[in-house]
């Protein structure tokens, strides 16, 4: 019934990705039908889903499903469903194109990997049905929308172009066609035994049966119904090859580590095992069960702007709902994978009414809250797997911290910091059981690196009266510690910001009168930092250095400072406060310099110095480069000089 056929040519990064894919997962090729298994599954879903409000697209009877046809004479081997279809126009957009921005990334992911890493990435990113190139040198789409009276015919060798051409008289749904390759390792995919267990492995779950007719071979039987000597009859039977039971209804100890993973695989195309697995049935005046997921891996678009929703798809009643609903899970928790099923919610939930829906708050309260306590048992049970996952995943935390989701501190108390207790990773619980009795507060120190941090003046005071440090160093941390302001009812205090360790009264008067005294001094350094500076004062947290930068309690860091700046925002100018180490000699240089010569330029120049050095000190960038090297330059010229 075709009319005319016309010849496309695939977008360029669909050729790309075609090519990549057919020569480079050869190790894996069987993964071809799961993709074409779960397109088939996902076509069903979409069907049953769209049949909630238009009935007539499927008969009331109908039953829906999947159905594998091999020939081995023909060499071809059929993925069928009986699912939603496409029109013309979706075949075109789905087969001929990649649509996803996540591809371009993909391709450049893989130019920076390697061919090596190719199937990880592959597994990651899912290019899907183009996988069926691996084992086919055709492909053929036939397909029919629901609710339409005419399809298409979709052809390709996968080498840079399809026909397309219309055909008439077909039923609803899509059969895949593909031509196998020559080769024993190909012929497999025509045997029973391989498309059994392969069906087996990884498509389980799928709640569709996938059936294929099979040939049953038995002994011929007499009319007695007793076995006739050396005489066989051979039937067709339709068998279907999945259990079909969706795991997360099954009994939490019948299903095997074996099949989480497949599961687990299958909903978040990641190529490991996952971290770990929530499963639970909550019973009471709403009932759900819950099946969920914490990858080991970050996935690669973890910090996409466009992913940042949950990725927790909702069934009712067995039918899927809303694939990754965003109101499951707080975007900080967009990492977890998995399902929820209730059959206490209407089948014909929108988006809009989720959104204000009650019960999912409250389903979405219960899931934070057992993904932290599972979070809290690994930690407990091996930190050094926790620390891995921590290292993945730990940013995300952090950021639900900030978004004020640190509930009875479950969040806090999960997160683990670097700290100058040592090089490892430290709890906040752990930090206060070495805190000493005197101690009034948690310190925390924000910077570009560890080591940046080890050597900050900031540290001089706090180490020599051996407090501990927590040392951040993510650009999150900035964020989170406007929040995370007190644990376990201690202080968490920023060691560059605000007075500092406490001091003794018999220091802190010694230091007011100092103060005084120099008035002078540090009035004429401070106008000389005018544009930068507000205050230039005497130090009580300094031991070697002679000078250091401080914020104000409640002021912003320059490290957020330049984020705000970068990410466009108006911000006005922070200044900070320049405090000079009294007993450093340097400064009691100065002191002497002041009182001899109260107009030395000598005093703004050292000012303007000591000031730029602070400022590498913390990683920072100079102002003004040029300037500050030919003050230095000119200082050294005099001090050899003689
Ligand atoms: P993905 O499944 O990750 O979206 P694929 O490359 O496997 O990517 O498929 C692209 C799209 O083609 C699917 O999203 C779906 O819209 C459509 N598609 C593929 N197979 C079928 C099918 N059997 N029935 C209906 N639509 C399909």
């Amino acid at each position: 019934m075709s009319t005319q056929t016309e010849t496309h040519a695939f977008q360029a990064e669909v050729s790309e990705v075609l090519s990549l894919v057919v020569h480079s997962l050869y190790s894996n090729r069987e993964i071809f039908l799961r993709e074409l298994i779960s397109n088939a599954s996902d076509a069903l879903d979409k069907l049953r889903f769209e049949a909630l409000t238009a009935p007539e697209l499927m008969g009331a009877e109908e039953s829906l499903g999947i159905v594998l046809d091999a020939d081995p004479e023909a060499r071809t081997l059929t993925i069928a469903d009986n699912g939603i279809g496409m029109t013309r126009e979706e075949l075109v957009q789905n087969l001929g194109t990649i649509a996803s921005s996540g591809t371009r990334r993909f391709l450049d992911a893989l130019k920076e990997g390697g061919a090596e890493n190719a199937p990880d990435l592959i597994g990651q990113f899912g290019v899907g049905f183009y996988s069926a190139f691996m084992v086919a040198s055709e492909v053929r789409v036939t397909t029919c929308r629901a609710g339409e009276s005419s399809g298409s015919v979709w052809v390709s060798g996968g080498e840079g172009s399809y026909s397309l051409e219309e055909a008439d008289g077909l039923g609803r749904g899509t059969i895949v066609t593909l031509s196998l390759r020559e080769g024993d390792e190909f012929d497999a995919f025509l045997q029973e035994f391989t498309l059994r267990e392969v069906v087996r492995k990884y498509s389980d779950f799928v709640e569709y049966p996938i059936q294929m007719q099979i040939e049953r071979t038995k002994p011929k039987l007499d009319d007695e119904g007793k076995p006739i000597e050396g005489e066989t009859e051979t039937n067709q039977v339709t068998d279907t090859l999945n259990s079909m039971k969706p795991l997360w209804a099954k009994p939490k100890e019948e299903i095997t580590d074996e099949e989480h993973e497949e599961f687990y695989k299958h909903l978040s195309r990641d190529w490991n095992a996952p971290f770990d697995t929530i499963h639970f049935r909550a019973e009471g005046t709403l009932e759900y069960t819950a099946l969920l997921y914490l990858p080991a891996q970050q996935p690669f678009d973890l910090f996409d702007p466009a992913a940042r929703a949950s990725k927790v798809s909702l069934y009712v009643r067995r039918i899927l709902i809303m694939r990754d609903c965003e109101d499951l899970l707080p975007g900080w928790l967009r990492f977890v994978r998995g399902v929820v099923e209730s059959n206490d919610l209407p089948l014909n939930v929108s988006r809009e009414v989720l959104q204000d829906d009650p019960r999912v708050r409250q389903i979405q309260k219960r899931l934070v809250r057992k993904v932290l306590d599972s979070l809290k048992e690994s930690l407990a049970d091996d930190r050094e797997r926790y620390e891995e996952f921590w290292r993945n995943f730990g940013v995300c935390l952090k950021e639900g911290i900030y978004y004020g989701d640190d509930v009875e501190q479950r969040v806090s108390g999960v997160s683990l910091f670097g700290s100058s207790h040592g090089e490892g990773l430290t709890t906040l619980a752990e930090y206060v059981e070495r805190m000493g009795d005197d101690q009034d507060a948690i310190y925390a120190l924000t910077g570009t690196s560890r080591k940046v941090l080890e050597c900050s003046p900031h540290l001089e005071a706090l180490a020599s009266q051996g407090v501990e440090v927590l040392f951040l160093t993510d650009p999150v941390d900035e964020w989170m510690l406007q929040r995370l302001t007190e644990w376990d009812g201690k202080p968490i205090r920023q060691a560059d910001k605000g007075e500092g360790l406490a001091e003794g009264d018999e220091a802190k008067a010694a230091r007011e009168e100092k103060q005084k005294e120099f008035e002078g001094l540090l009035g004429a350094m401070q106008a000389a930092l005018a544009d930068d500076i507000q205050e230039v004062r005497f130090s009580a947290r300094l031991k070697n250095s002679a000078a250091v930068l401080v914020g104000e309690e409640n002021a912003l860091s320059p490290q957020l400072e330049r984020m705000l700046r970068r990410s466009g925002q108006d911000v006005p100018k922070q200044k900070r406060i320049l405090e000079l180490n009294p007993g450093h000699a340097l400064v009691t240089g100065l002191e002497k310099l002041h009182a001899v010569d109260a107009q030395s330029p000598r005093v703004a120049e050292i000012a303007e110095l000591l000031y730029g050095q602070a400022l590498i000190a913390e990683g920072m960038a100079l102002e003004d480069p040029g300037r500050f090297t030919k003050l230095l330059t000119e200082l050294m010229t005099s001090s050899v000089k003689g």
